[in-house]
């Protein structure tokens, strides 16, 4: 197979993939069938296949292209190659219930009843039967993981971590330095807002779990200002006021359509770049639903505004700190007291008071990835199956709460994701500050906005994110205008 023919199989591949994903998920199918579609590309994925792509990066006319073929291809062969055991974990977890209540609660619906459940006894005690249940998963998961440490070194890469930073451009050294410098100088105002947020949600901090956070970040006491018909008007209103409608046109399908099977957490399909572009939602109202209906909408936004003869690779390959970095734009809109005033119509003073917990939040979760990283280093360099309390004092640290070590191996994604968000994180910092600079503090009301974003979304993932970088006055990707505002509010 020649790269012509691998790129063109490659996006047709795609396309399935992300066709089933759309309509399992906006319930328009029944069932998931992911291998009938591995099974159609039986060459798009094989040894052969990912070493010639890995070849191909020598000398090729577009590098960065080169590479995010090289990491597709990668990607695929180790997914491939785990894929009986992702299967088994998967369908595990699917069958799994706890005792609760004297009922069957399924293992995956327990995140949404901790958060909702007010008491915090029985918060843990439905906590730790959900550990039970993880913890059954664990040999399979270290399985995995040892797995795809191998294959990377068959590769020819030194390790698994040298995979993921060569073809995904991660920079993993100066990240975790970086990161390094904002748990250092986040620490105090975090500890601050930990014991405020804790406190107030009837917690003495040093019994707090991971769960009595959860409970926390629910804030039902906002959800009044979040109503869920106002949502898809209040992206309409921000998007115009970028000049990024017409009529009632987003430039993506946005399917709102109520349907049983629906799922109730917002995405972003992108089908076919630019062309079939899906924001699907169930709106169900309050703070939450609204970060993510925003986060994938910066998704759609921005594949829906590629042009349309970029090569497939930086159409729809990519980096995904660069899409990662548009959704937080949009996502973090919602936190924007202004934006919350002038868009939602909150009372100023409910904007500001919820500007405070979002900064909670954010600082909790920005301190909880930069801690992974650290420990996800520590994990792929060694023996997955004996890292767990490497997990439980990175988390610990960081967090200030009790850190379970069932968790070690289930709370890690795939490929260093991680980093990709965490660099997200940085840019989005970084160019919400040259939007506001620019173009002033309520930015996204300023067509001028939406031409820069315009001119930047065309080029698809042409440049990686350090070259953007380089396009707003800084020469290379700066966390100082993360650590800023996490410290903001004192
Ligand atoms: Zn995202």
């Amino acid at each position: 197979m020649d790269s012509e023919e691998f790129i063109e199989q490659a996006e047709a591949f795609l396309t399935e993939l992300e066709r089933e994903h759309y309509l399992v998920g906006a319930g328009r199918k029944e069932q998931l069938e992911i291998a009938a579609i591995f099974d159609r590309y039986p060459q798009l994925f094989s040894r052969e296949a990912v070493a010639a792509c890995l070849q191909e990066q020598a000398g090729a006319a577009d590098p960065v292209a080169a590479r995010y073929l090289a990491a597709f291809a990668a990607d695929g062969y180790l997914e491939q190659a785990v894929k009986a055991l992702s299967e088994e974990i998967t369908n595990r977890e699917l069958a799994a219930t706890v005792e609760w209540d004297g009922e069957a609660l399924p293992y995956r619906q327990v995140r949404t009843v901790l958060a909702q459940e007010p008491d915090q006894a029985r918060r843990h005690g439905l906590h730790c039967r959900q550990l039970a249940v993880t913890a059954r998963q664990h040999d399979l998961r270290a399985g995995r993981f040892r797995r795809l440490h191998q294959e990377a070194v068959s590769l020819g890469f030194e390790n698994y971590t040298a995979l993921c930073e060569t073809l995904k451009g991660l920079e993993l050294p100066a990240l975790a330095e970086a990161m390094g410098l904002l748990l250092e100088q986040t620490e105090a105002a975090y500890a601050g807002r930990l014991e405020e947020a804790l406190l107030a949600a009837g917690v003495t901090p040093d019994t707090a779990d991971v769960s009595d956070i959860l409970y926390c970040f629910r804030a039902a006491q906002f959800d009044r200002y979040f109503p869920a018909d106002e949502m898809g008007r209040s992206l309409h209103r921000t998007m115009s006021g970028l000049g990024l409608v017409k009529g009632d046109d987003f430039g993506f399908i946005l399917d709102l359509e109520p349907r049983p099977k629906k799922s109730p957490r917002a995405f972003c399909a992108a089908v076919r770049v630019p062309d079939e572009v899906y924001l699907v939602i169930k709106p169900q109202g309050g703070s939450d639903d609204y970060d993510s209906f925003f986060h994938e909408a910066g998704h759609a936004t921005h594949y829906s505004r590629i042009a349309p003869d970029v090569p497939w690779p930086l159409r729809r390959l990519g980096d995904s700190d660069i899409t990662e970095s548009y959704a937080f734009l949009f996502h973090y809109l919602v936190h924007n007291p202004r934006w919350l005033r002038d868009v939602l119509g909150l009372p100023l003073s409910v904007a500001e008071e919820f500007r405070r917990f979002a900064l909670f939040k954010k600082t909790w979760f920005l301190r909880r990835y930069a801690a992974k990283l650290r420990y996800e280093l520590i994990l792929h360099e060694g023996d997955p199956a004996e890292t767990c309390q490497a997990y439980v004092d990175t988390l610990t640290e960081a967090l200030q709460v009790e850190i379970a070590p069932e968790n070690s191996l289930a709370d890690v994604d795939d490929g260093f994701y991680v980093a990709q968000y965490l660099r997200a994180w940085i840019f989005e910092a970084m160019l919400r500050r040259f939007l506001e600079e620019e173009l002033g503090e309520a930015w996204w009301g300023n067509r001028d906005a939406g031409w820069f974003l315009r001119d930047a979304w065309r080029r698809g993932q042409a440049l990686p994110l350090t070259a953007l970088a380089r396009e707003i006055g800084y020469d290379r990707l700066d966390a100082r205008p993360l650590v800023e505002e996490l410290l903001e509010l004192g």
